[in-house]
């Protein structure tokens, strides 16, 4: 029976438990009505108002009162992310997009200024370049985040945050976290870090300095490819401002089955995240080994030219540097529409972090494709490697390519 001294993360001794224990036991416990020792997912949108309701403030988070202003399912995935993150508070909303919308929308006010890096996932792109500076009068500057002297260099009196992704998507450019945490705190600033690449088991960013972690639990936490989910993990000051303006008043909340299955996803994210790290390493290696492969992108590769960046930010010694990678081929823009339609075991779909391994073909005319560095410009895949046998997604690669005639 789970009991309370492991719902703090510790054992009897008062030593913390390790990641694999926190990720089975935390956010679990004895249902108190049945005696059953997986909690229930709890679906009602309203709780049960007190004899005299008149005091009650209506957009508190603090007890159960409507499910949007937070609900049983949603504590106890928070409990567990913030403990596996090493943060004091975490706050999980509808998918990973709106844990950053909530983010800059709380932390960056009209006429602050936000330095962010110049791959992000796409939405982040699109409110920090576009959406925020046009409607709400954020300033903000694009930097090639993996060298932190651009990150000084666009530091303003007015900077309040530092967004950084990495490993980035899609170009798996690598920011050091350590030197992007002293920049933005000397500057008087924030630094917010998107892990989802990295997941907490690989990487800890609030350990290196970083004051907002957010994961979109959609790709590794939960899986299993079937749920939306976000998480932004940091002190309980920011939380309680992100659950009162973007959970209550934006309504961005997640629904309670899929903070359910997130959490259930998430029993399994070391042993998961292990397999991730070895198959993606040993096809990257085996893509670089290939004539047919013009390059290959991937963090855990010598070749990468932020490996020793990323190798420092590990958090353990039996984690590795995450599932996915880019490459492309040396064909035309046809040879890689070619190869894809010759893959049997590896699916053509977007996301990542699925138990089945995704690949997208992203072409030439990408609109970032000026941010990209020189090599992404012929086109080029993301692969995010799953929990396949490695050898079945070493011989699709290889029976692909001969089928491609490349
Ligand atoms: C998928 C992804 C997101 C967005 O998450 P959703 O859950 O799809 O909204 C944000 N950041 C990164 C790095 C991602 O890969």
């Amino acid at each position: 029976m789970t009991s309370d001294l492991v719902h703090h993360g510790e054992s009897f001794d008062g030593t913390p438990l390790g990641f694999a224990t926190k990720s089975i036991h935390l956010g679990n416990g004895v249902d108190a009505e049945t005696g059953a020792i997986r909690r229930p997912i709890t679906l009602a949108n309203a709780y049960a108002l007190p004899y005299d309701p008149s005091d009650i403030n209506w957009s508190s988070s603090d007890t159960n009162l409507y499910a949007r202003n937070g609900h049983p399912n949603q504590r106890y995935l928070e409990a567990k992310l913030a403990n596996l993150e090493n943060t004091e508070d975490a706050v999980v909303l509808a998918s990973g997009v709106a844990a950053l919308a909530a983010t800059f929308t709380t932390v960056l006010n009209r006429g602050d200024h936000a330095v962010f890096s110049d791959t992000t996932y796409v939405a982040a792109y699109r409110l920090l370049n576009q959406i925020l500076p046009e409607k709400y009068g954020i300033e903000t500057s694009i930097v090639d985040s993996s060298d932190a002297r651009n990150i000084a260099n666009a530091i303003r009196p007015n900077t309040k945050l530092v967004h950084i992704e990495t490993p980035a998507n899609p170009t798996l450019k690598v920011t050091d976290i350590e030197a992007a945490a002293t920049i933005a705190h000397d500057a008087g600033a924030l630094l917010s870090v998107d892990n989802t690449f990295n997941s907490p088991f690989n990487v800890r960013p609030a350990d290196l300095g970083a004051d907002i972690v957010i994961e979109s639990l959609t790709k590794y936490i939960n899986g299993h490819g079937d749920a939306l989910g976000g998480v932004i993990a940091t002190r309980k000051e920011v939380t309680d401002q992100i659950r009162f303006t973007y959970q209550v008043n934006y309504g961005g909340v997640i629904s309670p089955f899929n903070a359910w299955l997130i959490n259930r996803g998430s029993v399994t994210l070391p042993l998961r995240i292990k397999q991730h790290n070895a198959s993606a390493l040993a096809v990257a290696k085996h893509l670089e080994s290939l004539s047919q492969v013009r390059f290959v992108a991937y963090p855990g590769l010598q070749s990468h030219s932020h490996h020793e960046v990323a190798a420092r930010q590990i958090a353990r010694s039996d984690a590795g540097f995450g599932g996915v990678l880019a490459f492309g081929l040396d064909t035309d823009h046809d040879g890689h529409n070619r190869f894809v339609s010759k893959l049997s075991v590896i699916t053509s779909a977007v996301s990542l972090g699925h138990d089945e391994s995704l690949i997208v073909f992203l072409g030439e005319d990408d609109e970032r494709q000026y941010l990209y560095p020189q090599e992404f410009h012929r086109g080029f895949f993301r692969l995010a490697v799953g929990l396949e046998d490695t050898d079945d997604l070493i011989r699709d690669i290889d029976h692909a390519l001969a089928e491609a005639e490349l």
